[in-house]
């Protein structure tokens, strides 16, 4: 059988498809590209802030099951834990609906065998679970931990994902051996709440732990690890000493704070203040040095005044993020924000998201322009989307699919070709991007291992990820 698959929103998602594509792979079935040419196709969807995306591409491929050879359709993911109901009942193209902790279900359900649904259970994958990687073949995703004990009021997240729980460390360290002997030179840590990772299984410092001894993989060529999503009052000093230690850990952080005000962190739930968050990044700066700060805020939510919001204003000022998400509130009616009072009105939050994304464009073109004439390292992505005359590439305080890239507009010794670390001396800034010239030298042998291609449905542009939810 002939299975394509469509996968919306985040790496979490992403992952959940590449089990399931692997699932289906190791049952002898088939991945192809080509919607036209599935028998069953499947998308795995998500939630605000794009659920009108989702929705969209649900019909899309509905479209391929009248004029293609497809006999099904299922729809997976975050959304059907949501709108699991609404899903079936509703469009009556959708066969069947797969929820976050029922991805093994892939196989039965593509196969036309009935299975009794049981979206409880939670799950989450170990390293001898087959998946088939659907990034570019130098860089990865690797769950470490699924689920998420903390109490955001704005979140839905913990509802379908469960309780927080860590996979096991050597599952961990086998998936990420395995992925560097296939050639991968960058793996990406996820999970809802990364900094949590260990918790549950009695291990103090447990993501600290873990860098260190994925760090200490051996790999014939350079490698790159990075972790995603931390919470803030998780970051300890062992962990930032953790990163500075070893140079496979790349100097970046990624850690969502939301807000800065005070009174907004404590109707979110979250805690800590604007002047906490500084003295917090102040000692991320001075033990890592060069680290490259990306956060995550949100505008509009419900009792945010003008006041408040100056107070982010002016703590994204000071602040000096590397690089910044701004999102608008979206007033889910299952999270408990969705019954606090004060809602702010539609244009309010537009004009504020406006303002702060605007700030922040001014801020990354100053931090940008210091680099000019720099030498750093940069993995190479491929020729860029955009034009043939340009190369992608990203440094290491660069992450996947997110933060900006680093542009190659020529080159000095080998052609450049994905999946190489090279050196590059950086020449022109833009607001989000830097340009600059190839150096010879470290042109090693690309990885040879070939991703599957997910279905070739998807927006001809740069791949939006949402709000990351941490
Ligand atoms: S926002 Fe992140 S940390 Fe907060 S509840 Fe949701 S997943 Fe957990």
């Amino acid at each position: 059988m002939k299975v394509g698959f469509v996968s919306l929103g985040c790496p979490k998602n992403l992952v959940d498809s590449e089990v399931m594509m692997g699932q289906l792979a190791a049952h002898g079935h088939e991945l192809t590209p080509h919607p036209d040419q599935a028998d069953v196709l499947n998308t795995c969807s998500f939630i605000d802030p794009a659920k009108k995306e989702s929705v969209d591409t649900i019909l899309e491929m509905a479209e391929y099951k009248k004029i293609g050879r497809a006999r099904k359709l299922i729809v997976a993911g975050c959304l059907v834990e949501r709108y699991r109901d609404q899903i079936q009942k509703e469009m009556p193209e959708v066969d069947a609906v797969i929820g976050t902790n029922e991805i093994e279900q892939i196989v039965p359900l593509c196969e036309g065998i009935e299975v009794a649904a049981n979206p409880f259970e939670p799950y989450l994958y170990h390293d001898l679970t087959p998946r088939v990687l659907a990034t570019p073949k130098h860089y990865a995703y690797m769950k470490i931990a699924e689920g998420c004990d903390h109490p955001c009021t704005f979140c839905v997240i913990p509802q379908y994902r469960g309780k927080f729980r860590s996979r096991r460390f050597e599952s961990v360290i086998a998936e990420a051996t395995r992925l560097f002997q296939q050639g991968v030179r960058e793996i990406n840590l996820i999970g809802q709440d990364t900094t949590c990772y260990g918790e549950d299984l009695g291990i103090k410092d447990g993501l600290a732990a873990l860098l260190a001894r994925l760090a200490q993989i051996e790999t014939p060529a350079e490698k790159w690890i990075r972790f995603l999503y931390a919470y803030p009052n998780k970051v300890t000093q062992k962990l930032l000493d953790t990163i500075a230690e070893h140079p496979a850990l790349v100097k970046y952080i990624d850690m969502p704070l939301q807000h800065a005000s005070a009174r907004i962190l404590k109707r979110m739930k979250r805690g800590a203040s604007g002047d906490l968050f500084l003295k917090l990044i102040e000692r991320i700066r001075r033990t890592i040095p060069g680290v490259a700060i990306r956060t995550s805020m949100i505008v509009g939510f419900p009792g945010e005044t003008a006041g408040d919001f100056e107070e982010l204003y002016q703590f994204v000022e000071a602040a000096r993020f590397d690089n910044l998400g701004v999102f608008s509130y979206s007033d889910e009616d299952s999270s408990a924000s969705y019954h606090l009072e004060g809602k702010v009105d539609g244009r309010t939050i537009h004009n504020r998201k406006r303002r702060l994304m605007a700030l922040q464009r001014k801020i990354a073109r100053a931090r940008n322009r210091r680099l000019i004439g720099a030498e750093v390292s940069v993995l190479i992505e491929g020729l860029s989307q955009e034009t043939d005359l340009l190369w992608e590439s990203r440094m290491p305080t660069q992450a996947p699919e997110i933060d900006g890239f680093t542009l190659i507009n020529d080159f000095e010794g080998a052609e450049p070709r994905p999946g190489q670390i090279r050196k590059l001396r950086i020449t022109e800034a833009h607001d989000y991007d830097v340009i600059g010239t190839l150096l010879p030298g470290g042109a090693e042998t690309a990885p040879a291992s070939v991703p599957f291609p997910l279905l070739q449905i998807q927006p001809n542009t740069k791949p939006q990820i949402p709000n990351p939810v941490l």
